[in-house]
């Protein structure tokens, strides 16, 4: 097919063939879109300068010769563009979005209306801290707030995602090894059921990570990472709940053969939605946790928005996290720590994680949400998030393969595997079907501890309703996975794109446009 001037792909629509290609490509309120440098001329702006008085250029031999290549879009053929494309978009203000340890939930309209409010979302971070009293105070509002939920010491608020609380952590602990003289513990203990970014964390902060095995049961062995501490562990990094959408029940015998052994205790907190309001992670004897704003407060991710990755940190670390923080003086004034050496009060800081004080809107968003649920709504979220995972798995495990069907109730997610689906079928095609019935496909191939894993995370925003008609949709696929249906290996039919070579796009991704017409012109 050619691309006309206008970036249409006329074709000739057969008569009398209802189901015939159209002429523009588009099926009704499914648009086709070519790539903006396809409909765009170089020549077309949607500005309109005035001419210049300046004669001449500046730039002498360094001014450009050939024309610069951007594509040209006026103002409504731009807007067209991306909300056409927009369009061939998932979203969590669409449908259930099932992605397992994601946590895609509903985001409230109030936590927008309050990040939009002018004193929160116009300051400036050099502004002085006395024009920005109720920005610092919800910073530091939210800081106690998460403080008492985990019954920790106290919090770094700055980190700017879960990766980013992790390396926190970690630095928090390398520093506190480093000023026992101990900085040789090179070794960190991550088991397998933990969440990838934790070995990767590890090593990106200059430990080396070690494996520690899962009991068949998918939690952590706590025998085999006992016989592994040493005086060269750092400390191990657990995820709670575990990618297998389980509590590690072992927690506490786990932070105390640790302790023992004179390490610390990271916890992966991205899942705290599961538990935020039944079990304080301090009370388990965790060193460091982040949790991520972004999924158990319902602030926008995953392409709609930036995440936020405050770390609590138990006493014996607390000296050794990243300035800046607020502090509350008795009459109520905040102020920002800045320095390390502010009253030489906190001198073991190992440094910064960010430029300023970290995800100002991501704050305002999570503050709202806790002080419109109160603690016995934040209570009820991790209720009703397990609830629905438990209600998905249940209404499931006669059809997939559930691998911890029976190590009790699941947490807030379901974990099921390719197991029983017919020769030459797998999870991929189970998920590239749920895109036909118009959902988000769950997480596939993850956790690794499980072939083919498949796993769903409801949340707890989703009604009875829609869990019905999702379970009913993956019901349906998975029964024709079982069957062998060869339709499904060609799947998804009703996407704007149908199946890739997933492989190919990944390892040679064709990144850049080429201009056809330059490429002539070259030949
Ligand atoms: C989401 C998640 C992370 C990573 O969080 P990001 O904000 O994506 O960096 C880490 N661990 C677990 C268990 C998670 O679910």
């Amino acid at each position: 097919m050619t691309i006309n001037q206008s970036g249409w792909r006329p074709s000739a629509p057969e008569q009398g063939n209802a189901t015939a290609p159209t002429f523009t490509g588009n099926k009704a309120l499914m648009l086709e879109e070519p790539l903006i440098f396809e409909i765009g001329s170089t020549d077309t702006t949607g500005v309109d300068f005035a001419e210049g008085d300046v004669a001449g250029s500046r730039l002498g031999n360094l001014s450009r010769t050939a024309p610069i290549g951007l594509p040209g879009l006026a103002e409504p053929e731009a807007v067209r563009h991306y909300t056409r494309l927009s369009r061939q978009n998932y979203a969590i203000d669409l449908g259930l979005f099932p992605l397992g340890s994601c946590t895609m939930k509903h985001n409230p309209r109030l936590n927008e209306k309050v990040a939009r409010m002018p004193g929160f979302a116009d300051v400036h971070p050099l502004q002085p801290v006395d024009t920005v009293q109720g920005a610092l105070g919800v910073i530091n509002e939210l800081a106690v707030w998460l403080i008492k939920l985990t019954g920790m010491h106290g919090v770094a608020m700055s980190p700017k995602a879960g990766a980013h609380g992790e390396l926190c952590g970690m630095l928090c602990i390398k520093a506190a090894l480093e000023a026992r003289g101990e900085g040789h513990r090179k070794i960190v203990l991550v088991p397998e059921s933990a969440h990838g970014t934790n070995p990767a964390t590890a090593a990106f902060a200059g430990f080396q990570v070690e494996d520690i095995p899962a009991t068949p049961e998918g939690r952590v062995d706590l025998d085999a990472m006992k016989t592994r501490l040493g005086p060269d562990v750092a400390g191990v990094m657990i995820t709670n709940p575990n990618t297998c959408g389980l509590f590690e029940r072992d927690m506490k015998a786990i932070s105390d053969a640790v302790h023992d052994a004179g390490g610390y205790v990271y916890c992966d907190g991205a899942n705290f939605n599961a538990i935020v309001g039944r079990v304080r992670p301090g009370d388990l004897g965790v060193d460091a946790m982040h949790i991520n704003l972004h999924k158990t407060f319902s602030t926008p991710h995953g392409g709609g928005g930036p995440g936020s990755g405050p770390v609590v940190l138990s006493e014996a670390l607390s000296p050794f996290g990243p300035l800046p923080f607020t502090e509350r003086h008795a009459d109520g004034h905040i102020t920002l720590v800045e320095e390390e050496t502010v009253g030489d009060r906190h001198p073991h800081s190992f440094g910064r994680m960010t430029a300023f004080h970290g995800q100002m809107g991501m704050f305002t968003r999570a503050l709202t949400y806790i002080l419109s649920h109160g603690a016995d709504g934040l209570r009820q979220v991790a209720e009703d998030a397990v609830l629905n995972a438990n209600y998905v798995l249940r209404s499931l495990d006669d059809t997939l393969d559930a691998p911890f069907g029976d190590s009790g109730p699941c947490m807030h997610e379901a974990l099921f595997s390719d197991n029983g689906l017919a020769d030459g079928f797998s999870t991929i095609d189970v998920a590239k079907g749920l895109i036909d019935e118009g959902f988000h496909p769950m997480t596939m191939y993850f956790p690794l501890v499980v072939h083919g894993a498949m796993l769903i995370e409801p949340t707890e925003t989703e009604s009875k309703a829609a869990l019905d008609q999702f379970i009913g949709a993956l019901r349906s696929v998975a029964e024709r996975a079982k069957a062998g249906d060869t339709a499904l290996k060609t799947a998804p039919h009703f996407a704007p794109r149908s199946r890739l070579d997933e492989t190919q796009a990944a390892r040679k991704p064709v990144l850049v446009w080429k201009d056809p017409d330059m490429a002539m012109a070259a030949e």
